[in-house]
């Protein structure tokens, strides 16, 4: 045995590490970010912006003006107090910090894996309840096994990834209502959703909504944020190491989230792509298209493996599922702007000899 072998808590030795496929040279349509960058016409401006933030100096611990910004372009009730997290995943491990040891922590199944992931590196239980045929949650069953299991943390996606489905809103609020757990509503598709459960937090004192700016064009700055009660945050925000948003993350978003207008023009573009996307390809007879109110579609196909492999070999990478998952025969494709969405939609066709 190596000396790490010996050393390390056994646990970690089985956990796979998140796995990032190589994409250089590839067009990204594997992980929902947007293809916006920093816009031409604010280039200089913002660059000049960045120039007089102080790298020498530790950022402003509390990021006053960072969160006044976020609170601008997500709406977000002054009653309600905000914590900032190096992207979500970061909260999420936050979260999952707050926890005992023998506590367990619950979402559905198919969703986003860091829940279970990060229940693994805090030493945590994790139990997923499996959603229906439609990816919607079962209420009857979901309650029973909350009941039974009793968890800590139920984190709920929604929309959900990788299903990019919106679960039932009644269903939803109903496991608020009957759980004693913290319930965290993640919202990371907030702007291509019809709804959200912002203003529901005033009414559950164990809700907390959880978003990110990563999936509306800044997934490189890392910048999160669990919006909950006051009471709520000031004991979270114990847990938070003290300098998490660093000096450029905090400028570099100041600037660029001012420009709601531009932001929530890109999020139009990006769901009127969606529909056309959602179309195009249910008109191949070989795929399935979900509904989604994500910025992505998931799409179950006969050799979902094969269509994955050679839409690489087409310059273009989109999100397979491993063998072994319930997901093994779908695909999951960000939406992009109509020049990308295009090029896959060339490339499916060629797959399917069209
Ligand atoms: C992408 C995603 C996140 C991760 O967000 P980061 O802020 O980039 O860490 C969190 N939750 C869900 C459901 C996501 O799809």
């Amino acid at each position: 045995m190596t000396f790490i072998e010996k050393w390390l808590r056994s646990d970690i030795k089985n956990i796979n590490a998140y796995h990032v496929p190589e994409s250089k040279n590839l067009l990204k349509l594997d992980a929902m970010e947007s293809p916006f960058g920093v816009p031409s016409d604010l280039k200089e401006e913002f660059l000049e912006y960045i120039d007089k933030a102080e790298v020498n100096r530790y950022p402003d611990a509390a990021s006053t003006q960072l969160k006044d910004t976020l609170r601008d372009l997500m709406d977000i009730p002054e009653e309600y107090k905000v914590l900032l997290g190096n992207g979500s995943d970061e909260l999420i491990q936050l979260l999952a910090l707050a926890c005992n040891e023998d506590d367990l922590i619950m979402s559905f199944e198919p969703s986003f894996v860091m829940y279970e992931m990060v229940s693994k590196y805090a030493h945590l239980r994790y139990q997923g309840i499996q959603l229906d045929s439609n990816f919607d949650i079962n209420l009857r069953k979901s309650i029973e096994a909350i009941k039974n299991k009793n968890p800590k943390l139920i984190f709920i996606a929604y929309p959900n990834n990788p299903t990019g489905n919106a679960f039932d809103y009644d269903a939803i609020i109903e496991i608020i209502k009957t759980s004693d757990a913290l319930v965290v509503l993640d919202e990371a598709y907030y702007a291509y959703s019809d709804r959200s459960f912002l203003s529901e937090i005033s009414n559950f004192s164990n809700l907390v909504v959880l978003r990110t700016i990563s999936k509306i064009g800044f997934a490189g700055l890392r910048l999160g944020l669990l919006i909950g009660s006051e009471e709520t945050i000031n004991q979270l925000n114990k847990l938070r190491l003290p300098y998490n948003i660093n000096v450029l993350t905090q400028a570099s978003a100041n600037f660029l989230l001012q420009d709601k207008e531009r932001i929530v023009k890109n999020a139009e573009v990006l769901i009127e792509e969606r529909q056309r996307l959602f179309e195009e390809l249910s008109l191949f007879t070989q795929l399935k298209v979900f509904p989604s109110q994500t910025n992505f579609l998931l799409v179950r196909c006969e050799n979902a493996d094969s269509l994955h492999s050679a839409l690489i070999t087409n310059g273009i990478l989109v999100k397979g599922f491993s063998p072994d998952s319930a997901l093994s025969n779908f695909i999951r494709i960000s939406i992009s702007e109509p020049i990308e969405n295009n090029a896959l939609l060339e490339a499916v066709k060629e797959y399917y000899g069209e």
